[in-house]
């Protein structure tokens, strides 16, 4: 064993292990059965600060491509090139997001995600349908021309293809201010899908009654929705206080202010899931990219349609990590919002946390947090 450099041994690695019970870090080394799960922790005798960081794996329910590539493709490579993608930046855990699209578009999507093969080492998890019943007032970067009223009967033709084995469908973003969403928010919760509220400009009592009917969680709290007003709180002002929803930030620098990042996690901090909502641009030259069926234009730090309105992010889970820890977020809130509440939230036992008999799906990163390798179920998959 060598302080000072990256540990390698099949199954074990060596660092300044986050410990999930303490929040801290502690130089420590992990070892884990050939199953990839943790089997002891054994505590080391030095105060190197040179040591690699050891986190768990981000999961980032938000994401919409990677590499040049776009969920909407709905192929298995392009998916597998998304999944290689995250890697790289600590991702063992994502949700595939796809945009409002017609019909036959969603279909390709389920129909992917049937034949997707699925084995432990993918960091893919799940599905996350980011419309297509949201506020047209609210769209953003969706396209206007695929929104439409709440129609379950599609819904249900959609999830009846589903079988047990595929890629499940885990989290719907509806807007609460339109007709049916409530008997829609009661239909997807039956069925054990969860429910963001999103792309919307419901008030406080609409979204109040979209909590009663099962909404759990806000879809990028703050953009794509009416702003907070301290006369009409609205949807964020409710989601704030509403102690039974998620919150999902994207932590980008541009979305949201510092300060306001800074506030969430003073009145909101267990509730908070960081996202990027990342585009296929993510890692590419800046140009012209694909969101769905648009071409968005990306600089080195957004990704925008043609008349300015951001058009998701192209920001990395490490690079979150870095500027909330620039912003002087504590460690532990970080990786709480980037690991365990998710793997809470989708009810994704055993991950999420190091500690013993969880999985070893870990990030290894240098002191300044940069991606080292990514490992799932204590193999490598960077
Ligand atoms: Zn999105």
């Amino acid at each position: 064993m060598t302080l000072g450099n990256t540990f390698h041994n099949e199954y074990a690695i060596e660092g300044r292990v986050y410990l999930s019970p303490t929040g801290n870090l502690e130089p420590a080394r992990l070892e884990w059965n050939a199953l990839g799960k943790i089997e002891r922790i054994v505590r080391l005798d030095t105060r190197s600060n040179d040591l690699p960081v050891i986190l768990p794996g981000f999961i980032d329910e938000h994401v919409h491509g990677a590499q040049g590539h776009d969920v909407m493709e709905a192929t298995i490579e392009s998916w597998d090139a998304i999944g290689q993608g995250l890697a790289r930046h600590g991702v063992t855990g994502f949700l595939a997001t796809t945009i409002s699209a017609l019909t036959p578009e969603i279909h390709k999507v389920m129909e992917c995600a049937r034949n997707y093969p699925r084995h432990p080492q993918s960091n893919l998890v799940g599905l996350h349908w980011e419309g297509p019943y949201i506020d047209p007032a609210f769209k953003g970067a969706q396209p206007l021309e695929a929104i439409r009223p709440v129609d379950i009967s599609e819904i249900e033709k959609l999830l009846g293809e589903c079988h047990e084995d595929m890629v499940p469908v885990r989290l719907m973003t509806v807007a609460p201010n339109l007709p049916l969403s409530g008997p829609l928010i009661r239909w997807l919760r039956a069925r054990g899908i969860h429910v963001n509220l999103g792309h919307t400009g419901a008030r406080r009592d609409e979204t109040l009654e979209a909590v009663k009917d099962g909404a759990d969680g806000i879809t990028h709290l703050f953009n794509g929705m009416a702003g907070l007003h301290h006369r009409h709180p609205r949807m964020v002002g409710t989601a704030l206080t509403e102690e039974s929803l998620w919150l999902e930030l994207i932590t980008d620098g541009i979305h949201i202010h510092p300060e306001v990042i800074r506030l969430v996690f003073h009145v909101a901090a267990p509730r908070v899931i960081l996202v990027t909502d990342g585009i296929s641009a993510t890692d590419c030259a800046p140009g012209q990219h694909k969101l769905g069926k648009w071409l968005v234009s990306v600089d080195e730090h957004s990704a925008r349609l043609e008349d300015g309105t951001l058009a998701g992010s192209i920001l990395s889970a490490d690079q979150s990590v870095r500027n909330l820890l620039q912003w002087g977020i504590p460690l532990r809130q970080i990786v709480h919002s980037w690991c365990e509440s998710p793997a809470k939230r989708f009810g994704l036992m055993e991950y999420g946390r190091i500690e013993r008999g969880y999985f070893a799906d870990l990030v290894e990163l240098d002191p300044e947090y940069r991606v080292l390798r990514t490992l799932k179920h204590g193999k490598s998959i960077t």
